[in-house]
């Protein structure tokens, strides 16, 4: 069965799209740790990160780079933290999140609960 990243790639579950090329998506997580708490993904289903392949593996980094720019640009940060965690959805993604502090990246924190309409605001600001 198609991950949930698959389905939403695929565009068979709604996402708050940030950027997309032909080989990976970006959508916010929507359990987000600070405002614009990003996924990076590649449109290839693999589950662990290290079994990507070279060239897929290192094209999601630069393809991340880009869309971690945008959210320095748009988002009050002062990093935007690159994390791989994989626990919950078996499908390869980057967790990139806005940081002030260290503090910021904890996943045990409770994450923020936005609306839909907050969800739309930093997707769009963040696409442009
Ligand atoms: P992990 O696999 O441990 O890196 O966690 C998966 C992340 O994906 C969590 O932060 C979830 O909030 C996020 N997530 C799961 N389902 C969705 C979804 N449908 N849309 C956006 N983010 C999601």
């Amino acid at each position: 069965m198609a991950s949930v990243f698959s389905r939403i790639i695929a565009g068979e579950i709604p996402s708050y799209k940030v950027a997309e090329d032909e080989n990976y998506y970006a959508f916010l997580d929507i359990n987000p740790l600070t405002k614009g708490h990003t996924l990076v993904v590649p449109k290839k289903e693999v589950d662990y990160i290290f079994d990507l392949d070279d060239d897929t593996l290192a094209g999601m980094m630069v393809f991340a780079k880009k869309v971690a720019a945008k959210i320095k640009q748009e988002i009050d940060c002062k990093r935007v933290a690159v994390v791989v965690l994989g626990m919950e959805v078996p499908h390869a993604h980057i967790h990139l999140i806005p940081i002030n502090s260290e503090a910021d990246v904890d996943f045990h924190r409770e994450k923020l609960a936005l609306t839909a309409e907050e969800f739309q605001e930093i997707a769009s600001k963040l696409a442009k």
